[in-house]
């Protein structure tokens, strides 16, 4: 029996199939679903999608909203670039392709945000074309089950994944095929704990045969991350409200609102940076921080409390005055978010 009809008896029996963005094959919820699900856990991406579409039923909607409606309803998920792509998305979607996804590989892979792998999960899964795909999940059953010792994320690994990917994907049940290998790497093929001996392909995989499977991926080159120093400047008023600025429209945390930012770290240098802001004499007083780890870098971001009777926002400067005990959250950072969620401040503990 071929891999392919091993991997389909399997999925038929034990396959994912009343997750919410697999009702009715609709390639929108499907595209939504994949950018979502990028660096994202099943479990986690379910109740924002349902929000996502809740709010956005269809990508006439989502095209049309404004990109801090988009943003608020993502904030959470982390990643943000793929928030301000996904809106780009749908706008590509409406404006020139009147509002349909295109159903071909290169036209898919034209739209912001849309890689190879999540072009063919929507030809395969919204539109029964046969599209491949090689997810996390996926690449890790086939670095399995072929024993492919390349370092993760090296261009050797990926050129032989996707190999492999081609050649194994069946051309009749592409759709099934495609979740049932995500569904395989996520519920057997577990990172830390691959369970062979219920596993469909078991009998030819080499991971297995070699008695090690979870040393598979090989692990990339390791690197040590650099370490970045900020400062966050948390300006309240008499009523305990944060003033929060919205970041620049590109790079990191693009267009959300955070605590306004600083790149010195000692308080006199704070101080004449942020002159402009702040009355004369303020205070400032160092109050705790918080780090955050991206995939290039580690963020330590001490804040700053400052207490202000007043305070006339810098016209050029895009901010809001917050009260996180009443009023509905902006987009913000998840660390930012967390951060005020705490409880811990402003009005005393800290
Ligand atoms: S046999 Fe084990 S290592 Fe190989 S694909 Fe199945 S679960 Fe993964």
């Amino acid at each position: 029996m071929e891999f392919s009809d091993k991997v389909l008896r399997w999925f038929d029996a034990h396959g994912r199939k009343h997750l919410p963005w697999q009702a009715g094959k609709d390639a929108y919820r499907v595209w939504l679903s994949e950018i979502m699900l990028q660096q994202t856990q099943v479990t986690t991406v379910i109740p924002y999608f349902l929000r996502f579409i809740d709010r956005f039923p269809d990508v006439k909607a989502l095209a049309a909203a404004p990109i801090d409606q988009v943003l608020q309803h993502w904030a959470g998920l982390g990643y943000y670039a793929r928030a301000h792509r996904l809106h780009a998305c749908a706008q590509q979607v409406v404006n020139q392709h009147a509002g349909k996804f295109p159903e071909d590989l290169n036209g898919l892979m034209a739209l912001p945000g849309v890689g190879r792998s999540t072009a063919g999960a929507i030809l395969a899964l919204a539109m029964e074309h046969r599209g491949v795909i090689l997810d996390g999940n996926v690449k890790r059953v086939l670095a399995r089950y072929a024993a492919i010792d390349h370092p993760t994320g090296s261009s050797a690994f990926e050129r032989e994944l996707w190999d492999r990917a081609e050649t194994l994907t069946p051309w009749v049940r592409a759709g099934d095929y495609a979740q049932a290998m995500m569904d395989l790497g996520a519920t057997l093929c577990k990172r830390h704990t691959p369970q062979c001996l219920i596993c469909p392909v078991m009998e030819a995989c080499k991971a297995r045969a070699e008695g090690a499977p979870a040393d598979y991926p090989k692990a990339a080159r390791s690197k040590k991350l650099p370490y970045v120093e900020r400062s966050g400047l948390v300006i309240l008023d008499a009523e305990g409200r944060v003033l929060l600025e919205r970041r620049p429209p590109l790079g990191l945390w693009a267009g959300l609102y955070s605590f306004p930012e600083s790149e010195f770290t000692q308080e006199m240098d704070i101080h004449n940076a942020w002159q402009a802001w702040l009355p004369h004499n303020t205070s400032m007083q160092k109050m705790d921080y918080f780090e955050h780890t991206f995939s290039h870098y580690r963020l330590r971001m001490n804040l700053w409390k400052v207490v202000v009777q007043s305070l006339t926002l810098i016209a050029d400067k895009d901010c809001l005055w917050y009260d996180f005990r009443s009023q509905e959250a902006p987009g913000m950072p998840a660390p930012i978010s967390r951060y005020l969620q705490q409880g811990a401040w402003p009005l005393g503990k800290k």
